[in-house]
């Protein structure tokens, strides 16, 4: 039997804050608004609604911007307090850029705003004149778009499942390279500048993260969702990633361990560790009078294992695995409780996220949902 360990309290539960209701359709994104009591959203309505407290407590639109169609994203920068909304029509105007889009960033320090739209085109923009600077077509249709100042590095996620890495001149742009992992399409990206990760979610349900600083080619993989992971946010500070499902989990990954990578599975005719031969092993079925048996792999060592030799069950967080995985015997014996101690804590929000936004400053997170509600947690970070 696998040792019951009950999931040590790292962090404290969110607190449901408030709710952010009147949108008339799903809010696409939206953000907290720095050092005022605040919230931005874009919405399927058609609708830039800029939210306010009250001193009832009651967030109530302050500001109410009717657009031509409906708003699919935005990016919202809190320094020039300038908001770039894309919608699913296109034309562009003032403050306001509106392009055909499906994810939208604006960097400052460039004066660049990036788009990927749906005819799987990648465009940067001048945020300053609106004029096109330059694109890239990508292999599919992209939801996940970050971009590294530094390096001037932009990624991006498509429905294939590759992330593809450009780097970006004043006009121009040259292919880096290109990240194959997932085995569904990639939903949402997430860099962290600092420790140079780059984390992709997918509708495989797993999350990678891809560590460029470490050149050594090292992909962790992190699964905690029982369903799509439909966007991703990162605090830096306390290198904390927060990743929410369709399913309306919220998982808060604690990146401040030392994580290990997943084994290659390993091939062999015959069990690893009792030698009975698997299914396609005529001979050795044959020659020992044997029948043939299924092949499973241990998640820990990768060895291509019998299912009595693999009998029992263990999570290995340290490995990405916060839910059990089959694990040959001796492995089961080797991982020690410290080593099943979780590394994420899970919620439930209660609703179907399309978007998060984390203000580390406040704790505060903030979700979206299909339900038209937009919730604000208090997270204290420890
Ligand atoms: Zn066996
Ligand atoms: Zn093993």
């Amino acid at each position: 039997m696998a040792a019951e360990i009950q999931p040590k309290a790292l962090t404290r539960k969110p607190v449901l804050l408030s709710k952010v209701e009147g949108s008339q359709d799903v809010v696409s994104m939206a953000a907290i608004v720095p050092k005022e009591d605040g919230v931005i959203s874009v919405s399927e309505d058609r609708t830039v609604r800029v939210w306010l407290k009250r001193e009832s407590g009651q967030y109530w639109p302050s500001i109410y911007h009717a657009m031509p169609s409906p708003c699919s994203c935005m990016s919202f920068n809190p320094e020039t307090r300038r908001l770039s909304v894309g919608l699913d029509n296109g034309s562009i105007s003032k403050y306001v850029y509106i392009i055909v889009v499906m994810m939208i960033l604006f960097v400052l320090e460039m004066e660049w705003v990036l788009s990927t739209g749906q005819d799987k085109q990648f465009t940067w923009h001048c945020s300053e004149s609106g004029q096109r600077l330059g694109g890239y077509r990508t292999s599919a249709g992209a939801c996940g778009l970050q971009f590294d100042v530094e390096t001037r590095h932009v990624f991006i996620g498509d429905h294939s499942g590759q992330v593809t890495i450009l780097k970006l001149e004043q006009e121009n742009c040259s292919l880096v390279t290109t990240f194959k992992g997932h085995t569904g399409g990639v939903t949402a990206l997430c860099w962290d500048p600092v420790q140079r990760v780059l984390f992709s979610g997918s509708s495989d349900h797993s999350i990678i993260m891809w560590d460029i600083g470490g050149r050594k080619g090292t992909a962790i993989e992190l699964q905690g969702h029982n369903d799509k992971v439909q966007c991703l946010s990162y605090a830096p500070h306390t290198r904390q990633l927060i990743s929410c499902g369709a399913d309306g989990g919220i998982v808060i990954w604690n990146m401040d361990v030392e994580r290990q990578e997943t084994p290659e599975w390993l091939d062999s005719d015959s069990c690893q560790k009792c030698d009975q031969p698997f299914f396609w092993n005529f001979k050795q079925m044959w020659d020992s009078k044997k029948i043939g048996l299924r092949q499973h792999h241990c998640r820990k060592c990768g060895k291509a294992v019998c299912g009595k030799c693999s009998s029992k069950r263990s999570s290995i967080p340290l490995m990405g695995f916060e839910f059990e995985v089959r694990v040959c015997d001796s492995c089961h014996e080797s991982i020690t409780d410290e080593e099943r101690a979780p590394t994420a804590t899970f919620h439930d929000s209660k609703h179907n996220i399309v978007h998060v936004h984390f203000d580390a400053t406040r704790g505060w997170l903030l979700t979206s949902g299909t339900d038209k509600i937009i919730k604000v947690r208090l997270r204290r970070l420890l």
